[in-house]
């Protein structure tokens, strides 16, 4: 991707050096690290041969944002090899749809065998909602990859208007009806249709009485193309993961309204799933790659290794941005725009292995379900959707690998959920979602465009 290709050497210290003023910031050092930076491959496990993968190869994309880093992670400091799985490739997607065609292809046809989703991307793949000619290609979603590290940036033009999460009380609610009365809607972006990005920045906007089928207009735009339109002033917010937000405020081209963690604290975010061929062919190779990215998600959260994560992110091959602009997001540190303070808060920060409700990595049914009753909500499943729901729940949901993975690498019974789901949710606004009563969650919102 060239996205990232944009600051000039000097102006990229004239904004470091302003960042460090702006944000604490400990050994902002501007040179790339060198290979006896990074520590050394993890040391291989010996494994039984019960434990022998079937395959040591398997292919996963991701994008370049910071839900990918467990891939990354536990392909850079060797946790994939630790586990006998030493010949993976992480192959960069260049947006989401192609990371949809090629899990469409299989690696054998020069695609992937899995990687890096939004949700319910993995359900609607294996329905044969997204592909071509409506295929169905079956996925197991084996891990959650992060909470946190997403919001939406709005447009400069903006500022003094109230963007923040309580858009209602400021007044920029108000403001936001009265650009569609004048004829030049809200337009806001995101960079691909009917999955998280846009079911948070919906939310945000549905909460605040802003009807977003109505009052705004939402569009699926590239990530490049958005940032553009954001400094011509055609284009007002974009929803979208770290390092773009940090991007948007460090470029001067907007500023940080809300963070995702803001609206639904300990949020589902990413997963990590696979294409249900490979896994039934390798049960063994499955719980492997799994184990190397639980491995990768402790390594990530654990606060002594947050420098070197940023380092290796950032690199030109992976994100291809200045460290800086990933160091914020992992110390829970952000500018938001218009009156608002900074945000200092850890429990803001993007986290891989734990959060403040228990595992971020197991992959809660509830959770898969929530995304499809939003979708439903949406009109962009039908209301027959949620019959469905527990049914395309527990075909894609391989949490079973996840315990059996985790249970067979020793972690911790207190970090292993005793149950499927985690409980009752609940949002900034005080609305709630029981998993229980899906249809209650629906009934009980303002805004929504069921369909039949
Ligand atoms: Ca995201």
């Amino acid at each position: 991707m060239t996205e990232f290709n944009f600051l000039t050497r000097r102006r990229f210290l004239w904004t470091a050096s302003a960042a460090a003023g702006a944000v604490t910031l400990k050994g902002c050092t501007l040179t790339p690290p060198s290979p006896s930076d990074l520590s050394p491959k993890a040391q291989t496990l010996s494994l039984s041969p019960a434990e022998l993968p079937e395959t040591t190869r398997i292919k996963l994309g991701y994008i370049a944002i910071v839900e990918s880093a467990p891939l990354i992670i536990a392909q850079e400091k060797g946790f994939f090899a630790r586990h006998g799985m030493t010949d993976v490739s992480i192959a960069k997607q260049p947006s989401w749809g192609a990371a949809r065609d090629n899990a469409e292809l299989g690696s054998e046809n020069g695609g992937i065998d899995g990687g890096q989703w939004q949700m319910p991307m993995p359900h609607l793949l294996s329905e044969g909602l997204i592909t071509k000619g409506n295929r169905k290609i079956p996925m197991v979603v084996l891990a959650q990859l992060c909470t946190h590290g997403n919001g939406v940036a709005v447009a400069n033009k903006h500022i003094g208007k109230g963007f923040e999460l309580n858009l209602a009380q400021s007044g920029a609610a108000d403001y936001i009806r009265e650009m569609k009365k004048t004829g030049t809607p809200f337009k806001a972006a995101y960079t691909f249709p009917k999955v998280n990005q846009d079911f948070w920045i919906r939310y945000w906007m549905a909460a605040n009485g802003v009807d977003p089928n109505n009052d705004i207009n939402l569009m699926a735009v590239p990530s490049s193309q958005t940032v553009a339109n954001m400094k011509t002033g055609t284009m007002d917010a974009f929803s979208t993961g770290d390092p773009w937000p940090y991007r948007i405020v460090r470029d001067k081209v907007g500023f940080l309204a809300v963070l995702t963690a803001q609206i639904w604290q300990y949020h589902p975010e990413e997963y990590v799933a696979v294409r249900k061929e490979w896994i039934e062919k390798n049960p063994k190779a499955t719980k492997a790659v799994l184990k190397a990215i639980m491995d990768a998600q402790m390594w990530c959260d654990k606060p002594e290794n947050k420098e070197e994560l940023s380092r290796i992110l950032a690199q030109r091959r992976f994100f291809n941005v200045p460290p800086d602009f990933l160091r914020g997001p992992y110390a829970g540190q952000y500018q938001l725009g218009d009156t608002q303070k900074p945000e200092n808060n850890p429990e803001l920060a993007v986290k891989y292995w734990k959060d403040g409700k228990g595992s971020v990595s197991y992959p809660y049914k509830s959770h898969d379900l929530w995304f499809l009753t939003e979708s439903v909500r949406w009109g962009y499943l039908p209301q027959g959707a949620l019959s469905e729901a527990d049914r395309i729940v527990n075909e894609v949901n391989g949490e079973k690998f996840w315990r059996e993975a985790a249970q067979e690498m020793g972690v911790a019974q207190a970090d292993i959920p005793q149950q499927q789901t985690r409980g009752v949710e609940k949002f900034f606004d005080g609305a709630e979602f029981d998993p229980a009563k899906p249809q209650a969650y629906l009934d009980s919102l303002k805004f929504k465009s069921l369909k039949a």
